[in-house]
């Protein structure tokens, strides 16, 4: 069978198996035909169905969540783990919480998590978790109670040599403590088994900052190369989280003016750029939305609303908020406003019809599974000090962080140069993501 026929026969029968799930389809459909030339020049990899195995998670955990809210009613939520692949190391991902959340979202993410830590060069599987727990305007005894009882289930499924979870939206440093102390109370003192711990009880410096600033080094060694740099660029940010706080922040520190942020009601605009250390006391410190930042800064514009509906002229975009959130329409009103570089510090922010519009009009596409990386990958630095008993200190991890995000970006630029177009990074991330998992499925007899 012609390599084209077998890509699109896996699909057929991935989408008659799950047809209501939209978000993980959404992540296939993006990845399966990109990866065809690669599979042209290794038939082995089609002869033994490594594609149609590689789409199945090996393991899918689901379970319940009881817990007492500050009334004394008792609540009921769903966990999940999914241990999409363990060919190149233990599980390794996010746990995200937010009322979004179900099945399809999460193994959306822990199939591009796969690719995503493959990118790294260091030994992590992919996995993910979560929960439709909703985080917003909970108690901080609430939050430690579901964080618990959400342990007292996942603790079955996961260790240093097994599983790695970390955070993700809504599971930040307070919720990774609370989830370390019920593990150590259940198990015993692992410091290897979650990532994105606080400072205090062995997380690593520059975990926290480690998605944003490895956004911006993505796009920093992208310009290097075309002999261009942040100095003086326009940068439209979503999202106010670490994620977007942090890329904020390195933005500005190479010589940007971030313009933007954003939350789930509407977004910040300050053509003198953010003040990020007023973003990172509303937002770390109170916890508060983004209405507060605008009534404390001076020239800070707030509008209800898409912050990618903003036409405003700018160079570069970082979506750092969540999937989906630029569509097509958004997509032209980014190409209209003059932006020549969309990198994404969230997965998948950008629909399959936004990316074709970047591609359409020149606009240079980091995609997250590459843009993103920097995250896992301290992650999996914090892994490597935790096993030394050891610690780093910022600036080693720092630029230990912006070698990992060059090396991706080159990979990223030479595969699509020798498999697809010039320039078409989101092809280059997915070749050179699956060649290493699929080598290894292959070795392991999978
Ligand atoms: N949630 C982050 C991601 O999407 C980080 C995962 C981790 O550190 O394990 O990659």
């Amino acid at each position: 069978m012609e390599v084209k026929q077998y890509v699109e026969q896996i699909q057929k029968e991935l989408v008659k198996k799950d047809p209501n799930q939209e978000e993980f389809l959404q992540a296939v459909e993006e990845f399966l035909p990109t990866v065809i030339p690669f599979l042209e020049e290794h038939p082995e990899y089609a002869e033994k169905n490594i594609l149609g195995m590689i789409l199945e998670p090996e393991r899918l955990i689901q379970f319940r969540v009881p817990w007492q809210d500050d009334k004394g009613n008792w609540q009921v939520n769903r966990g999940y783990r999914v241990q999409f692949n363990s060919a190149i190391g233990p599980y390794k991902g996010g746990l995200r919480f937010h009322p979004s959340v179900n099945l399809s979202i999460l193994k959306f993410l822990g199939f591009e998590q796969i690719f995503k830590n493959s990118l790294t060069g260091l030994p992590i599987g992919g996995g993910k978790g979560g929960s439709d727990f909703d985080p917003k305007g909970k108690s901080d005894a609430e939050i430690m109670r579901y964080c618990q009882s959400f342990m007292t289930e996942l603790a079955k499924h996961i260790g240093p040599n097994l599983d790695v979870p970390a955070g993700d939206i809504g599971v930040g440093g307070r919720e990774i403590g609370y989830l370390f102390g019920q593990y150590k109370r259940l198990r015993e003192y692992d410091m290897g088994v979650l990532t994105g711990k606080p400072l205090g009880f062995n997380g690593s410096l520059i975990r926290t900052e480690a998605t944003g600033y490895g956004a911006v080094y993505f796009v920093k060694h992208l310009l290097e190369d075309r002999k261009d740099s942040f100095e003086g660029k326009k940068v439209i940010v979503s999202g106010s989280g670490n994620v977007a706080i942090y890329a904020i922040e390195k933005a500005q520190a190479l010589g940007a003016t971030a313009l933007t942020c954003s939350d789930s009601n509407g977004y910040i605009y300050d053509k003198n750029g953010i003040d990020v250390e007023l973003l990172k006391e509303i937002k770390e410190v109170r916890r508060a939305r983004l209405t507060e930042y605008a009534k404390e800064s001076p020239t800070a514009e707030y509008h209800e609303g898409s912050v990618w509906e903003l036409e405003t002229a700018a160079d570069i975009a970082l979506p750092c908020a969540t999937q989906n959130e630029i569509n097509d329409e958004k997509a032209e009103i980014l190409v209209k406003n003059g932006v020549k570089v969309v990198a994404e510090g969230a997965n998948m922010p950008s629909t399959m019809e936004a990316i074709k519009l970047y591609h359409e009009n020149g606009v240079l596409y980091g995609p997250g599974k590459a843009a993103n990386a920097g995250g896992v990958a301290v992650s999996a630095l914090e892994m490597s000090q935790n096993s030394q008993r050891l610690a780093w200190t910022a600036e080693e991890v720092d630029s230990k962080l912006d070698d990992i995000m060059k090396n991706i970006y080159e990979t990223c630029r030479d595969t699509a140069e020798k498999y697809a177009n010039k320039d078409n990074f989101a092809a280059g991330a997915n070749i050179a993501g699956f060649a290493k998992v699929a080598a290894a499925m292959l070795a392991q007899g999978t």
